[in-house]
Formats: structure tokens, sequence, C-alpha cells
């Protein structure tokens, strides 16, 4: 295949440091009927006296033109000479990887033996003198670069750094057109391509005109990228036979795997080159491995290693020129999510969960159309492009997708566990980007696929109420998001008033909004339960509670624990984590503030859906001062049945219980059941949404003890509440009601 004819026939050097390791070799193997060596750059370093440079230097060539290409598999090579010599070459690695040199063996058949040896037994046999003449090509390498040497690394080195210099070009294509180039110009060759099937890259060069047909370079494309396949290494064909001419008519060749990183062969680099030409040689054969290297170092970038679908990045270059190229008809983007994929990963181990996502991977790829592009986005998250195909089409495809993943079935030994996906489709339409929201939307489509049972397709509708509250929340979480970055929020105070009695101690409910990229507020129920569903309640909480206690340090003197009460809401959420509760005392230390002056509002569902983390919580900060409240009573399942483990300070009577009491009276003996199994247990009450007079007397009938609503005052500011707060505490010592606590706007 090989057929160099310029190494072997140099004149061996009168370097005798090599004599002592072919004394060596003749001990080991006596049939030795010659040595040469040759370093990694196939000069010729040493031969034996009895070696005839006669002697077909071809098998010489070979060998080492397949040690060079072959960066690590090849070991050596066995060819018969003649009727009773045989050759053996052997590949002198440092660290396995790097090619020292090659050691070639002419070895006479003795005696009655027909059969030469095979080559690992003489390898074994020899070993000894190879690991010696190993370090002496190691120390040569290291210390003796001759000029030659030097020229070729020089030569290497400049062209690496050619090529790292393209690395930030537009695109892969144009990259790929740069390397080919640089090819074309080192070698002076006719024509370079690059083809890689398996990730839909054909690119080829010519240096000037036209010299293969595009028939011809189509066959020559199939034929090598199958070689490739079979031969797994660097093929070189200077001999233009029958076999050649049908390949690539009628051109030398010199071919380079293109790799996976499995080591998998996936493509080729080829180089052409008519036979009035010269040979392609060694030099050759290292720039155009360097090349191919170079090459797949960029598909690499581009591609998933494990999967092998393209990363988010190149996904988005490469659907972007697709849809900048397609004119005005209508593409679809599908969007993948594995149900459940943590469940595998924890009980099953990371690796299960790996090869599950490359089995799902495989059967995407697999029922795509050719033309579609596909990517993993992250994670379990997979994403595909399919130009010209309508929604409903793509739907259809993403069925099979989704039946196809169901049939996974783990290997032997994995364990048992079901697989199955759930697919959003949506449409790529006119917008400023439009590649970026068809994936948010086939995302969002996805997600009302998995709240609607998992291994489900579902495609985005306009109309749909789920998908638009995703929608919604995911608006909502990237502005809540902010918020808690910027500060975007404000407290409100709503007064709660004695119903019978002098006022006491005033007490207000703190309230939080969200301000509007206008400046405009928005109210809790606008981003609460989005903020629920993204876990991020406890952040909010935080925020509430640092800032409450920082206006009510700056404000410590009027608000101290004689004159107010301030009640701050937390949700179930921050009851579940685990440092909130010590997040809160450090903040009421810092702040200096009697821990009196807080009541925690928790609702009767957070409470007793964490019953134990609750009571630690109400123990811990009862016992500094603070106060509980139970928010929302009566809207639970059981809750007068809870009551006697919770030792709360008020209960919040359900607005919607108050607002009914005039009319119902099933809503009216619950009020006044409720008030007084709380006098029985020494809790107090507080209806809440007391909106009339009317239902204000109604409370007080009912022995309710304290009432809050629109009737009794409105929120407000709590900067303002604060200023006017201390206002009368310099000027009124038996504290009243602000007027302007009951007559606030509402926001
Ligand atoms: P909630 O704890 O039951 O708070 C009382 C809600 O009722 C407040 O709505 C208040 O403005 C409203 N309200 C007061 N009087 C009346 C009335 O007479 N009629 C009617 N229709 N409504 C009245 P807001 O401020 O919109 O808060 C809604 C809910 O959001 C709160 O219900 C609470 O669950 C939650 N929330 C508000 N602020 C916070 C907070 O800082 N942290 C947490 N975790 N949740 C909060
Ligand atoms: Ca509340
Ligand atoms: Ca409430």
């Amino acid at each position: 295949m090989l057929d160099l004819k310029t190494n072997a026939v140099e004149t061996p050097t009168a370097d005798t440091s090599f004599d002592p390791y072919g004394r060596l070799l003749r001990m080991l193997m006596p049939s030795l009927r010659g040595v040469v060596v040759h370093d990694g750059y196939a000069k010729l370093v040493w031969a034996s006296d009895e070696w005839d440079l006669s002697d077909e230097p071809q098998l010489i060539d070979e060998a080492i033109a397949n040690a060079v290409s072959d960066s690590t598999e090849f070991p050596g090579v066995a060819r018969t000479l003649d009727a009773d010599r045989v050759v053996y070459s052997f590949a002198v690695r440092a660290e396995q990887i790097e090619l020292l040199g090659v050691v070639s063996l002419v070895v006479r058949l003795s005696g009655n033996r027909i059969e030469p040896r095979p080559l690992q037994t003489v390898r074994q046999l020899v070993q000894p003198a190879l690991e010696c003449m190993r370090r002496e090509l190691a120390l040569r390498a290291k210390l003796g670069l001759s000029e030659r040497d030097l020229n070729i690394k020089e030569r290497d080195l400049e062209l690496m750094m050619d090529l790292s210099s393209h690395q930030t070009a537009a695109s892969d294509a144009v990259e790929f057109s740069q390397i080919l180039k640089t090819g074309l110009d080192r070698m002076s060759c006719a024509l370079a391509a690059l083809w890689v099937p398996d990730k839909n890259i054909s690119v080829s060069l010519t240096q000037s005109g036209a010299p293969m047909s595009p028939e011809a370079l189509q066959r020559a494309q199939h034929h090598l990228t199958a070689w490739m396949q079979l031969q797994q290494r660097t093929i070189v064909i200077n001999h233009i036979s029958k076999v050649a001419s049908d390949v690539a008519a009628p051109y030398k060749i010199l071919a380079c795997p293109i790799r996976h990183h499995s080591g998998r062969v996936m493509g080729v680099l080829a180089l052409f080159n008519p036979p009035s030409a010269p040979d392609f040689d060694v030099q050759h054969t290292r720039v155009a491995e360097m090349l191919a290297k170079r090459s797949t170092s960029i598909i690499q970038a581009q591609y998933d290693s494990s999967t092998g679908l393209m990363t988010r990045q190149a996904f988005e270059q490469q659907a972007g020129a697709v849809l900048g190229a397609a004119g005005g008809s209508q593409h679809s983007i599908l969007y993948l999510d594995i149900d459940r994929l943590h469940v595998i990963n924890e009980t099953f181990g990371m690796h299960i969960g790996d090869d599950v996502i490359v089995s799902v991977a495989d059967r995407l790829a697999k029922t795509l159309p050719p033309e579609a592009l596909s990517a993993r986005i992250s994670g379990d998250r997979l994403a595909a492009l399919i130009p010209n195909c309508t929604m409903e089409s793509a739907a259809a495809i993403a069925e099979q997708i989704r039946a196809a993943a169901e049939d996974i079935v783990p290997r032997a030994g994995q364990g048992s566990f079901e697989v199955s996906v759930c697919l959003g489709v949506a449409p790529i339409g006119r917008s400023d980007n439009p590649l970026a929201h068809a994936l948010a939307t086939a995302e969002i489509a996805c997600k009302a696929a998995k709240d609607r049972g998992r291994n489900r397709v579902e495609m985005f509708q306009d109309s749909d109420q789920s998908i638009i509250k995703r929608h919604t929340d995911i608006l909502v979480i990237g502005k809540l998001r902010d918020a808690l970055e910027n500060d975007g929020f404000r407290l409100d105070a709503q007064p709660i008033l004695p119903l019978r009695g002098n006022y006491g101690r005033p007490r207000f409910e703190l309230l939080i909004r969200m301000i509007g990229e206008r400046g405009e507020i928005i109210p809790p129920d606008k981003f609460l339960s989005s903020a629920e569903r993204y876990q991020l309640m406890p952040s909010i909480d935080r925020w509430v509670v640092s800032r409450a206690c920082q206006l009510l340090g700056q404000h410590r003197a009027s608000v101290g624990e004689e004159f107010a009460r301030f009640a701050i809401n937390l949700s179930g959420q921050s009851l579940q984590d685990n440092s909130f509760l010590a997040f809160v005392v450090d903040q009421l230390k810092a702040s200096g503030l009697p821990p009196g002056v807080l009541c925690f509002e928790l609702t009767e569902t957070a409470t007793i859906g964490n019953l134990e983390k609750a009571q630690l919580f109400m123990h811990t900060l009862q016992e500094l001062g603070c106060e509980f409240a139970l928010d929302d009573f009566g809207t639970g399942v059981s809750s007068l049945a809870y009551l006697k483990d919770l030792s709360v300070d008020y209960i919040k009577i359900d607005g919607s219980f108050v607002r009914d009491a005039a009319t119902n009276p099933r809503s009216e003996s619950m009020i006044k059941a409720i008030a007084q199994l709380a006098k029985v247990m020494c809790m107090e009450t507080i209806a809440e949404y007391v909106e009339t007079d009317v239902l204000r007397v109604r409370m007080t009938d009912l022995g309710v003890d304290y009432g809050q609503g629109f009737a009794m005052g409105k929120a407000q500011r709590f900067e303002d509440l604060l200023e006017e707060l201390a206002i009368y505490e310099a000027t009124v010592s038996n504290w009243a009601l602000p007027e302007s606590a009951q007559q606030a706007t509402e926001i």
C-alpha cells in the first residue's frame, strides 16, 4: 500500500552506540540475520553489518509509515521476505504513545521450521533488547535533534500555529476549508477533502481548476470512508493500480481517519495528487494526520461526547444557518425531557442514567428525518429542528420517538426500571430570535406533557391554559429573579384592630409587593404561585425578614415592644429549608429589636404539612419572645384536630368564612365555634376580610378578638407607616391608630 523509496536507501551512519544492542539481540534470537533502526521521523539511525540494503526496503518503509500513522495501536508487523526469511518490525514508543523509532529484524526460518514465529512471540523474545533501544532512542530524541529534525519540528509548529489562529473562524465550514487549504498549500496537492457522513460534513477544495468530476469525488468518498472503517488507520496509495483507479482514478491518495473519541472511525480526511506529482511520503503523512486531528477536535467541540448529538451552541449556529437559508416554509422544533431520570440516577447510579440518555439520544437520532438537526441541550434534555415540517407532522415524529424510548430496556445487570420521555412540539414562527422563542415554547409544551402525567407528547397551543400558565411562570420567574437580585420589592402594612375594648398595642401585617419595570406595583397573587413552583419562596421570605428587621431596626425607638407588633408571612418551603430558622434568629439579633415586635404567620396547610419542623421553628422563636399566628384557618382539612399540637398565639379565620358570615349560617356557626375553642386553648382570633361595618359588628358579636380588612384599614407603604408611628410616638404618649392607616388607598 505504501511506497516510500526514500528512507531505507540512506547510508547507515558510522554510529556504533547500537552495536551492543545488536549483540544482545543475536543472543536472544540466534536466527537473527540483520537489524535496522529508524527514528520517529523515519530517519535511518543504525543498521547491523549484515543488513543488506538491497533487500526490499519497501517492507520496512511500510512498517514505519504504519507506526507513524497509527498513534497507539500499531505494535509491529511480520512480513515474509523470501522463502526462508521474515522481517519483523516493532514500533518503539515513549509512554506508549510518542513514536521513538522502528526496529526491524530479518530472521531466517531455522532448520525444519516452515511457519514463521508469530509477531507477539518474537516481541517477547527480544523485549529486553527493545527496551534498551527504547531508552537510547528516547535519549537521542531528547538531546540530539539533528538539523533536519529541527526543521521538521519547526514546520510542524508553524503549521499548528497556523491552524489554531483560525480557531475563531465564523463557522465550521470556514474552519474546515481553512484546514483543507493548509493541506493543499503545505503539500502542494491537487485536491483535499473532508468527509464525515455521521455529522453531515462534506467539504472539498481544489488547488486549481476541477481535477475530479463530482461523480469521481463521490465514488472516492464512498470507497475511502468504507476503507477507513475497515483499516482504521492512515492509507497511502502512491502506485496507481487497478484498484486505486477504481477509487479515485487516476490519483495518488493520502487518507487519514477522523475518529470519534471512543476510537471509532467516523470519517476521512483525504489528499489527492496526479500521477506526475511526487509520492506522498512520511512527512506528508505527519502533516495530514495533524490536519485530521485538528478537524477531529473541531468536530468534538461541536458534538456532545457521549450522545454524539450537537452541543447547544453548535445547534444554535447550524439551526440559524438552516433557518437563514430556508424560505418561508414551516419548520418545527421538538424538545425532549426524560421522565424521572433523577430516580434512575439515585437508585441505580449516574452511569446507568448516562446510559439511558445515550439510548434515548440514539432513538431520537434514528427516528428523525435525515435533514433534521438534533442536540443535547443540557443534562437529560434534547432538542431537534425539523426543517420543512408542519407541527402536525412533527408531532407524529415526536410520537414515534416517545414510543421508541418506551421500548428501551435496561441491559443485563443494570436493574429494573422503565424509560419514558415527554416531548413538546412548537412551530418556528417569525420573531427577532425565532429559534430561541421556538425552543422556549417547545420547552413549555414539554413541561405541560409532564404536568399531564408524563410519557406524552404535547403541541404548543396559544389557547392552552396550562401552557399559558407555564409561559406566565417562565416570564414571571425571570422578573422575580431580577427583583431578588436588585431589591425590586416593597413591603406594605395593614392594620389589625381589636374589635372590643381599647386599641391596646397596634398590630400590622406586612405584605409584599413586587415593583415592575415601569415602577408599577405587582400584587403577590401575580408572582407567588410561580415562585412556589420554582422553589423561590425561601428567597422571598428571606428578603421580607431582612427588610422588615432592617426598617424596624431603624425605628427601634418608636416601635419598641410596648408599642407595636408586625406580622410576617412565611411559606411552607421556608419551613422545609433547614437554614431558614438560623437566618431569622441572626437577623433578629443583628437588628437589636426586642423579638416581641415580630409575629410570624404560617398557613395551616404549611404547618400541618411540616409539623415537626413547624413545631421546632415556633418553639425556638417563641422562646425568644416572637408570636405566631395560624393563617387562613378553616381552609385546611382537619384544622381543629391539629390545634392542640400547635402552640400558636393567634388564629386567623380565613376571609372566605368571614365574607360569608352575614349570609351563610354555617359559616357563622363555624366562626363562633373557632372563637370559643380558641378561648379554651388560650389563643386569640383574628377575622380576615372584614370589608364592611356590618361584618365588623357581626365578628364582634361572634366573639372574635381582632379584625383585619378594608373596613378597618387598608395596607399602606411600610416606610410611610413607620414615619407616622415615629411622629405619634414623639407626640402622643397614649397610642391611637394613625388616621392614614385607616384611609390608605388600596394598591
Ligand atoms: P394573606 O396572608 O391571607 O393576606 C391577606 C390578604 O388579604 C392580603 O392580600 C390583603 O391585602 C388582603 N385583604 C386584606 N383585607 C381585605 C379585605 O377586606 N378584602 C379582601 N378581598 N382582601 C383583603 P395580598 O397582600 O394580595 O396578599 C395575598 C397573599 O399573599 C397573602 O394572603 C399571603 O398568603 C401572601 N403574601 C403576601 N405577602 C407575603 C409575604 O411577605 N410573604 C409570604 N410568604 N406571603 C405573602
Ligand atoms: Ca397572612
Ligand atoms: Ca390569610
